[in-house]
Protein backbone atom coordinates (compact mmCIF):
# COMPACT_ATOMS: atom_id res chain seq x y z
CA UNK A 1 0.00 0.00 0.00
CA UNK A 2 1.28 3.70 0.01
CA UNK A 3 1.15 5.60 3.02
CA UNK A 4 2.84 9.23 4.08
CA UNK A 5 6.63 8.54 6.11
CA UNK A 6 8.53 10.28 8.17
CA UNK A 7 12.23 10.89 7.04
CA UNK A 8 13.15 13.55 9.23
CA UNK A 9 12.52 17.67 10.00
CA UNK A 10 10.30 18.78 6.81
CA UNK A 11 10.62 15.33 4.99
CA UNK A 12 8.08 13.67 4.35
CA UNK A 13 7.41 10.95 1.50
CA UNK A 14 4.70 8.77 0.08
CA UNK A 15 5.79 5.20 -0.43
CA UNK A 16 4.98 1.94 -0.86
CA UNK A 17 5.10 0.00 2.14
CA UNK A 18 3.56 -3.58 3.60
CA UNK A 19 0.16 -3.62 3.78
CA UNK A 20 -1.15 -4.27 7.63
CA UNK A 21 -2.34 -7.14 8.82
CA UNK A 22 -4.43 -8.58 12.13
CA UNK A 23 -1.62 -9.24 15.17
CA UNK A 24 -4.13 -9.63 17.85
CA UNK A 25 -7.64 -10.86 17.87
CA UNK A 26 -8.88 -7.41 18.66
CA UNK A 27 -7.43 -5.81 15.38
CA UNK A 28 -9.44 -4.75 12.63
CA UNK A 29 -8.33 -3.28 9.48
CA UNK A 30 -9.46 -0.29 7.97
CA UNK A 31 -9.27 0.65 4.17
CA UNK A 32 -9.15 4.50 4.75
CA UNK A 33 -10.97 6.51 2.40
CA UNK A 34 -10.13 10.00 4.42
CA UNK A 35 -7.31 11.17 6.73
CA UNK A 36 -6.16 14.52 7.82
CA UNK A 37 -3.24 16.17 8.72
CA UNK A 38 -3.36 17.59 11.98
CA UNK A 39 -1.48 20.72 14.13
CA UNK A 40 0.01 17.41 16.13
CA UNK A 41 1.40 16.24 12.64
CA UNK A 42 3.13 19.02 13.00
CA UNK A 43 5.28 19.04 15.87
CA UNK A 44 6.27 15.87 14.31
CA UNK A 45 7.36 17.29 10.98
CA UNK A 46 9.23 20.05 12.73
CA UNK A 47 11.18 17.41 14.33
CA UNK A 48 10.32 18.53 18.20
CA UNK A 49 8.93 15.01 19.45
CA UNK A 50 11.32 12.12 20.12
CA UNK A 51 12.29 8.82 19.36
CA UNK A 52 10.59 8.91 15.53
CA UNK A 53 12.26 6.63 12.98
CA UNK A 54 13.21 6.66 9.07
CA UNK A 55 9.85 5.32 7.73
CA UNK A 56 7.68 5.92 10.49
CA UNK A 57 3.25 6.04 9.30
CA UNK A 58 2.21 9.16 10.20
CA UNK A 59 -1.45 10.54 10.67
CA UNK A 60 -4.05 10.32 13.42
CA UNK A 61 -6.98 11.56 12.42
CA UNK A 62 -8.63 9.07 9.51
CA UNK A 63 -11.48 7.17 9.18
CA UNK A 64 -12.73 4.28 6.07
CA UNK A 65 -14.41 0.94 5.71
CA UNK A 66 -13.72 -2.22 7.86
CA UNK A 67 -12.30 -5.05 5.61
CA UNK A 68 -10.93 -7.31 8.48
CA UNK A 69 -11.40 -8.01 12.37
CA UNK A 70 -9.76 -10.41 14.42
CA UNK A 71 -12.04 -13.29 16.00
CA UNK A 72 -12.27 -10.63 19.46
CA UNK A 73 -14.13 -8.17 17.43
CA UNK A 74 -17.87 -8.90 17.07
CA UNK A 75 -19.20 -5.54 17.49
CA UNK A 76 -18.28 -4.58 13.76
CA UNK A 77 -18.43 -6.04 10.49
CA UNK A 78 -16.67 -6.17 7.70
CA UNK A 79 -17.84 -3.39 5.20
CA UNK A 80 -18.97 -1.12 8.09
CA UNK A 81 -17.77 2.67 7.57
CA UNK A 82 -16.28 3.85 10.86
CA UNK A 83 -14.33 6.72 12.04
CA UNK A 84 -11.26 6.08 14.61
CA UNK A 85 -10.01 7.68 17.37
CA UNK A 86 -6.90 8.60 17.64
CA UNK A 87 -5.41 7.87 21.17
CA UNK A 88 -5.30 3.47 21.08
CA UNK A 89 -7.18 2.50 24.64
CA UNK A 90 -8.39 -0.70 25.18
CA UNK A 91 -11.47 -0.25 27.44
CA UNK A 92 -11.11 -2.47 30.35
CA UNK A 93 -8.37 -1.09 32.87
CA UNK A 94 -8.57 1.52 35.45
CA UNK A 95 -8.68 4.55 33.44
CA UNK A 96 -10.79 3.38 30.55
CA UNK A 97 -13.22 2.49 32.64
CA UNK A 98 -13.18 6.12 33.91
CA UNK A 99 -13.83 7.45 30.33
CA UNK A 100 -10.22 8.42 30.60
CA UNK A 101 -8.88 6.71 27.38
CA UNK A 102 -5.76 8.81 26.27
CA UNK A 103 -4.38 7.24 29.63
CA UNK A 104 -5.07 3.67 28.94
CA UNK A 105 -2.63 1.57 30.85
CA UNK A 106 -2.45 -0.96 27.92
CA UNK A 107 -2.16 0.63 24.88
CA UNK A 108 1.67 1.98 25.26
CA UNK A 109 4.16 -0.92 24.71
CA UNK A 110 7.26 1.66 25.35
CA UNK A 111 5.63 2.92 28.43
CA UNK A 112 8.90 2.68 30.16
CA UNK A 113 10.20 5.04 27.62
CA UNK A 114 7.54 7.58 28.18
CA UNK A 115 7.50 7.04 32.10
CA UNK A 116 11.59 8.00 32.15
CA UNK A 117 10.16 11.24 30.48
CA UNK A 118 7.21 12.14 32.33
CA UNK A 119 6.93 10.07 35.11
CA UNK A 120 4.02 8.17 33.79
CA UNK A 121 2.89 6.98 30.63
CA UNK A 122 -0.24 8.27 28.89
CA UNK A 123 -1.80 5.89 26.11
CA UNK A 124 -0.37 4.95 22.84
CA UNK A 125 -1.17 7.07 19.56
CA UNK A 126 -1.28 5.94 16.24
CA UNK A 127 1.49 7.54 14.40
CA UNK A 128 2.96 9.78 16.79
CA UNK A 129 6.57 8.31 18.07
CA UNK A 130 7.99 5.47 19.59
CA UNK A 131 6.87 7.30 23.00
CA UNK A 132 3.89 7.14 22.31
CA UNK A 133 3.81 3.40 21.12
CA UNK A 134 5.35 3.31 17.59
CA UNK A 135 1.84 2.18 15.98
CA UNK A 136 1.68 2.95 12.27
CA UNK A 137 -0.53 5.81 11.39
CA UNK A 138 -3.69 6.57 9.27
CA UNK A 139 -2.26 8.81 6.22
CA UNK A 140 -2.05 5.51 4.15
CA UNK A 141 -4.39 3.27 2.47
CA UNK A 142 -5.31 0.66 5.36
CA UNK A 143 -4.47 0.59 8.92
CA UNK A 144 -4.19 -1.53 11.57
CA UNK A 145 -6.80 -0.92 14.59
CA UNK A 146 -6.15 -2.34 17.59
CA UNK A 147 -8.54 -2.74 20.33
CA UNK A 148 -11.19 -2.21 17.32
CA UNK A 149 -14.15 -3.41 19.44
CA UNK A 150 -13.56 -0.38 21.76
CA UNK A 151 -12.58 2.51 19.47
CA UNK A 152 -14.08 3.03 16.01
CA UNK A 153 -17.50 4.15 15.66
CA UNK A 154 -20.00 3.20 13.24
CA UNK A 155 -21.10 6.23 10.91
CA UNK A 156 -24.51 6.55 8.72
CA UNK A 157 -24.27 6.05 5.20
CA UNK A 158 -26.09 9.42 4.90
CA UNK A 159 -23.29 11.56 6.34
CA UNK A 160 -19.87 12.28 3.95
CA UNK A 161 -16.81 11.57 5.55
CA UNK A 162 -16.01 15.23 5.87
CA UNK A 163 -18.73 15.79 8.28
CA UNK A 164 -17.61 12.89 10.50
CA UNK A 165 -14.03 12.88 9.92
CA UNK A 166 -13.18 15.16 12.65
CA UNK A 167 -14.61 13.10 15.25
CA UNK A 168 -11.05 11.17 15.12
CA UNK A 169 -9.56 14.31 16.88
CA UNK A 170 -10.10 17.63 16.35
CA UNK A 171 -13.83 18.04 17.16
CA UNK A 172 -13.78 16.38 20.31
CA UNK A 173 -10.72 18.01 21.48
CA UNK A 174 -12.02 21.61 20.63
CA UNK A 175 -15.23 20.20 22.81
CA UNK A 176 -12.91 19.08 25.40
CA UNK A 177 -10.73 22.31 25.87
CA UNK A 178 -14.52 24.36 26.10
CA UNK A 179 -15.89 21.96 28.91
CA UNK A 180 -13.07 22.01 30.93
CA UNK A 181 -14.25 25.87 31.14
CA UNK A 182 -17.16 24.68 33.17
CA UNK A 183 -18.93 27.95 31.44
CA UNK A 184 -21.81 29.49 33.04
CA UNK A 185 -24.71 31.78 31.07
CA UNK A 186 -22.92 34.66 30.84
CA UNK A 187 -19.13 33.86 30.33
CA UNK A 188 -16.59 35.17 28.53
CA UNK A 189 -14.16 32.76 27.10
CA UNK A 190 -10.61 33.52 25.24
CA UNK A 191 -9.31 31.50 22.70
CA UNK A 192 -5.62 31.36 21.82
CA UNK A 193 -4.62 30.02 18.46
CA UNK A 194 -7.44 30.00 15.53
CA UNK A 195 -6.49 27.11 13.84
CA UNK A 196 -8.53 23.58 13.48
CA UNK A 197 -8.50 22.96 17.22
CA UNK A 198 -9.62 26.80 17.91
CA UNK A 199 -11.71 26.57 16.12
CA UNK A 200 -13.64 23.90 17.41
CA UNK A 201 -13.44 24.97 21.02
CA UNK A 202 -14.81 28.10 19.98
CA UNK A 203 -17.67 26.67 18.15
CA UNK A 204 -17.87 24.16 21.52
CA UNK A 205 -17.47 27.12 23.75
CA UNK A 206 -20.73 28.73 21.93
CA UNK A 207 -22.64 25.49 21.90
CA UNK A 208 -22.34 25.18 25.86
CA UNK A 209 -23.56 28.34 26.57
CA UNK A 210 -20.82 30.88 26.28
CA UNK A 211 -21.88 34.70 26.00
CA UNK A 212 -18.94 35.92 24.12
CA UNK A 213 -15.99 34.37 22.74
CA UNK A 214 -12.48 36.20 21.90
CA UNK A 215 -10.83 34.43 19.08
CA UNK A 216 -7.14 35.30 19.28
CA UNK A 217 -4.22 34.79 16.05
CA UNK A 218 -2.95 36.61 13.36
CA UNK A 219 -4.03 35.67 10.32
CA UNK A 220 -6.42 37.22 8.60
CA UNK A 221 -8.52 33.74 7.69
CA UNK A 222 -8.43 32.43 10.38
CA UNK A 223 -9.59 35.35 12.50
CA UNK A 224 -12.65 35.48 9.63
CA UNK A 225 -13.16 31.94 9.71
CA UNK A 226 -13.81 32.45 13.65
CA UNK A 227 -15.94 35.56 13.37
CA UNK A 228 -17.86 34.00 10.53
CA UNK A 229 -18.45 30.89 10.90
CA UNK A 230 -19.01 30.88 14.93
CA UNK A 231 -19.83 34.10 16.05
CA UNK A 232 -16.26 35.14 17.93
CA UNK A 233 -15.17 38.48 18.46
CA UNK A 234 -11.38 38.20 17.23
CA UNK A 235 -8.21 40.15 18.00
CA UNK A 236 -4.83 40.41 15.98
CA UNK A 237 -2.11 39.75 18.92
CA UNK A 238 0.12 41.78 16.30
CA UNK A 239 -2.46 44.82 16.37
CA UNK A 240 -3.60 44.71 19.96
CA UNK A 241 -2.61 44.31 22.85
CA UNK A 242 -4.20 41.08 24.32
CA UNK A 243 -4.08 41.39 27.89
CA UNK A 244 -5.38 45.36 27.42
CA UNK A 245 -7.78 44.27 24.84
CA UNK A 246 -9.65 41.35 27.44
CA UNK A 247 -9.39 43.54 30.32
CA UNK A 248 -11.67 46.60 28.60
CA UNK A 249 -14.04 43.59 26.80
CA UNK A 250 -14.34 42.28 30.56
CA UNK A 251 -14.84 45.71 32.48
CA UNK A 252 -11.33 45.01 34.05
CA UNK A 253 -11.60 41.51 35.05
CA UNK A 254 -10.31 39.28 32.53
CA UNK A 255 -12.13 36.29 30.57
CA UNK A 256 -13.39 33.72 33.30
CA UNK A 257 -11.63 30.91 31.37
CA UNK A 258 -8.57 30.71 28.57
CA UNK A 259 -8.33 28.07 26.33
CA UNK A 260 -4.41 27.87 24.68
CA UNK A 261 -5.22 26.26 21.51
CA UNK A 262 -1.53 27.09 20.39
CA UNK A 263 0.76 24.36 21.70
CA UNK A 264 4.87 24.40 21.98
CA UNK A 265 5.24 25.84 18.45
CA UNK A 266 3.77 29.32 18.97
CA UNK A 267 4.56 32.26 17.47
CA UNK A 268 6.84 34.20 19.87
CA UNK A 269 7.57 38.22 19.68
CA UNK A 270 9.19 39.86 21.51
CA UNK A 271 12.54 39.68 23.78
CA UNK A 272 11.12 37.07 25.81
CA UNK A 273 10.21 35.11 22.50
CA UNK A 274 14.17 35.38 21.37
CA UNK A 275 14.70 34.02 24.69
CA UNK A 276 12.38 30.75 24.05
CA UNK A 277 13.61 30.54 20.78
CA UNK A 278 16.99 30.19 21.87
CA UNK A 279 16.30 27.77 24.85
CA UNK A 280 14.11 25.28 22.49
CA UNK A 281 17.19 25.77 20.15
CA UNK A 282 19.45 24.81 22.64
CA UNK A 283 17.04 22.05 24.01
CA UNK A 284 16.83 23.37 27.36
CA UNK A 285 13.11 23.66 26.96
CA UNK A 286 11.02 21.68 24.83
CA UNK A 287 8.22 24.45 23.63
CA UNK A 288 7.55 28.31 23.33
CA UNK A 289 5.12 29.19 25.75
CA UNK A 290 4.44 32.50 24.85
CA UNK A 291 0.70 31.84 24.53
CA UNK A 292 0.57 29.89 27.78
CA UNK A 293 1.47 32.33 29.68
CA UNK A 294 -0.30 35.23 28.35
CA UNK A 295 -3.51 32.95 29.06
CA UNK A 296 -2.75 31.94 32.88
CA UNK A 297 -1.62 36.20 33.07
CA UNK A 298 -4.97 37.36 31.07
CA UNK A 299 -7.20 35.01 33.22
CA UNK A 300 -9.53 36.50 35.86
CA UNK A 301 -9.24 35.61 39.67
CA UNK A 302 -10.42 31.88 40.30
CA UNK A 303 -11.00 31.32 36.37
CA UNK A 304 -9.93 28.41 34.32
CA UNK A 305 -7.00 27.84 31.79
CA UNK A 306 -7.77 25.12 29.59
CA UNK A 307 -4.73 23.59 27.57
CA UNK A 308 -5.34 21.57 24.37
CA UNK A 309 -2.10 22.86 22.87
CA UNK A 310 0.47 20.02 23.19
CA UNK A 311 3.43 20.26 25.07
CA UNK A 312 6.66 17.93 25.18
CA UNK A 313 8.83 18.46 28.14
CA UNK A 314 10.09 21.52 29.94
CA UNK A 315 8.67 25.25 29.97
CA UNK A 316 10.24 28.20 31.53
CA UNK A 317 9.44 31.33 33.09
CA UNK A 318 6.02 29.74 33.81
CA UNK A 319 4.54 32.34 36.03
CA UNK A 320 3.02 29.81 38.71
CA UNK A 321 2.85 32.32 41.62
CA UNK A 322 0.47 33.73 39.63
CA UNK A 323 -1.69 30.72 39.44
CA UNK A 324 -1.44 29.98 43.20
CA UNK A 325 -2.14 33.46 44.21
CA UNK A 326 -5.05 33.51 41.81
CA UNK A 327 -6.61 30.13 42.45
CA UNK A 328 -6.46 29.51 38.92
CA UNK A 329 -6.92 26.12 37.71
CA UNK A 330 -5.26 24.83 34.76
CA UNK A 331 -7.25 21.49 33.17
CA UNK A 332 -5.36 19.83 30.15
CA UNK A 333 -4.89 16.46 28.98
CA UNK A 334 -4.53 14.49 25.29
CA UNK A 335 -8.42 14.13 24.10
CA UNK A 336 -10.61 11.21 25.71
CA UNK A 337 -11.72 10.70 22.36
CA UNK A 338 -14.06 7.76 23.28
CA UNK A 339 -16.27 9.19 25.33
CA UNK A 340 -16.95 12.41 23.31
CA UNK A 341 -17.77 10.10 19.88
CA UNK A 342 -21.76 9.08 20.21
CA UNK A 343 -22.54 13.01 21.70
CA UNK A 344 -20.71 14.96 19.29
CA UNK A 345 -21.74 12.16 16.26
CA UNK A 346 -25.50 13.23 17.47
CA UNK A 347 -24.71 16.84 17.50
CA UNK A 348 -23.97 16.15 13.67
CA UNK A 349 -26.94 14.47 13.51
CA UNK A 350 -29.08 16.73 15.24
CA UNK A 351 -27.30 19.50 12.73
CA UNK A 352 -26.13 21.88 15.57
CA UNK A 353 -22.58 22.04 13.76
CA UNK A 354 -20.73 20.69 10.54
CA UNK A 355 -17.42 19.89 11.40
CA UNK A 356 -16.17 20.28 7.45
CA UNK A 357 -16.52 23.82 7.65
CA UNK A 358 -12.28 24.00 8.71
CA UNK A 359 -11.33 21.98 5.46
CA UNK A 360 -9.26 24.56 2.98
CA UNK A 361 -7.94 21.64 1.08
CA UNK A 362 -8.89 18.59 -0.12
CA UNK A 363 -5.71 16.51 -1.66
CA UNK A 364 -4.77 12.56 -2.92
CA UNK A 365 -2.35 11.08 -0.26
CA UNK A 366 0.38 11.07 -2.94
CA UNK A 367 0.32 15.32 -2.05
CA UNK A 368 0.79 14.77 1.47
CA UNK A 369 4.40 16.36 1.54
CA UNK A 370 2.87 20.01 -0.52
CA UNK A 371 -0.22 19.66 2.11
CA UNK A 372 1.98 19.55 5.00
CA UNK A 373 4.35 22.07 3.20
CA UNK A 374 0.99 24.59 2.83
CA UNK A 375 -0.77 23.80 6.58
CA UNK A 376 2.72 24.34 8.29
CA UNK A 377 3.31 27.87 6.73
CA UNK A 378 -0.59 28.76 6.57
CA UNK A 379 0.25 29.54 2.54
CA UNK A 380 -2.48 29.48 0.54
CA UNK A 381 -5.41 30.08 3.61
CA UNK A 382 -4.75 27.13 4.53
CA UNK A 383 -6.24 26.07 7.34
CA UNK A 384 -7.35 21.88 7.15
CA UNK A 385 -6.41 19.54 4.75
CA UNK A 386 -7.83 16.14 4.22
CA UNK A 387 -6.26 13.34 2.17
CA UNK A 388 -7.84 11.02 -0.46
CA UNK A 389 -5.89 7.63 0.08
CA UNK A 390 -7.91 5.01 -2.33
P1 LIG B 1 -2.32 25.00 13.96
O1 LIG B 1 -0.86 25.04 13.95
O2 LIG B 1 -3.05 25.02 12.66
O3 LIG B 1 -2.90 26.21 14.83
C1 LIG B 1 -2.18 26.93 15.77
C2 LIG B 1 -2.62 28.38 15.66
O4 LIG B 1 -2.02 29.12 16.73
C3 LIG B 1 -2.19 29.05 14.35
O5 LIG B 1 -3.30 29.61 13.70
C4 LIG B 1 -1.19 30.11 14.82
O6 LIG B 1 -1.20 31.28 14.02
C5 LIG B 1 -1.70 30.40 16.22
N1 LIG B 1 -0.67 31.03 17.07
C6 LIG B 1 0.69 30.87 17.03
N2 LIG B 1 1.29 31.64 17.93
C7 LIG B 1 0.30 32.31 18.58
C8 LIG B 1 0.29 33.27 19.61
N3 LIG B 1 1.44 33.72 20.16
N4 LIG B 1 -0.91 33.77 20.04
C9 LIG B 1 -2.07 33.34 19.47
N5 LIG B 1 -2.12 32.43 18.47
C10 LIG B 1 -0.94 31.93 18.04
O7 LIG B 1 -2.68 23.68 14.79
P2 LIG B 1 -4.06 22.99 15.31
O8 LIG B 1 -4.31 21.79 14.47
O9 LIG B 1 -5.15 23.96 15.49
O10 LIG B 1 -3.55 22.46 16.73
C11 LIG B 1 -3.32 23.36 17.78
C12 LIG B 1 -2.63 22.67 18.95
O11 LIG B 1 -3.51 21.66 19.47
C13 LIG B 1 -1.34 21.95 18.56
O12 LIG B 1 -0.39 22.08 19.59
C14 LIG B 1 -1.77 20.50 18.48
O13 LIG B 1 -0.69 19.61 18.73
C15 LIG B 1 -2.79 20.45 19.60
N6 LIG B 1 -3.70 19.31 19.59
C16 LIG B 1 -3.95 18.72 20.78
C17 LIG B 1 -4.80 17.65 20.87
C18 LIG B 1 -5.09 17.03 22.21
O14 LIG B 1 -5.51 15.90 22.29
N7 LIG B 1 -4.92 17.77 23.29
C19 LIG B 1 -5.41 17.14 19.72
C20 LIG B 1 -5.16 17.79 18.51
C21 LIG B 1 -4.29 18.86 18.44
ZN1 LIG C 1 -4.29 15.51 16.29
ZN1 LIG D 1 -7.31 1.00 28.84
Amino acid sequence: MKANCWYGTHDVRVETVPDPGILNPRDAIVKITSTAICGSDLHLYDGYIPTMQAGDILGHEFMGEVVEVGPGVKNLKVGERVVVPFPISCGQCFFCEQGMSSLCENSNPNALLAEKLWGHSPCGIFGYSHLLGGYAGGQAQYARVPFADVGPIPVPDGLDDEKVLFLSDIFPTGYMAAEACDIKPGDVIAVWGCGPVGQFAIKSAFLLGAERVIAIDRFPERLALARQHSGAETLNYEKADVRDALLEITGGRGPDACIEAVGMESHSPGVLGAYDKLKQLLMLQTGRPAPLRQAILACRNGGIVSVPGVYGGFLDKMPFGSIMNRSITIKTGQTHVHRYLKPLLQYILDGKIDPSFVITHRMRLQDAPEGFRKFRNKEDGCVKVVLKPN
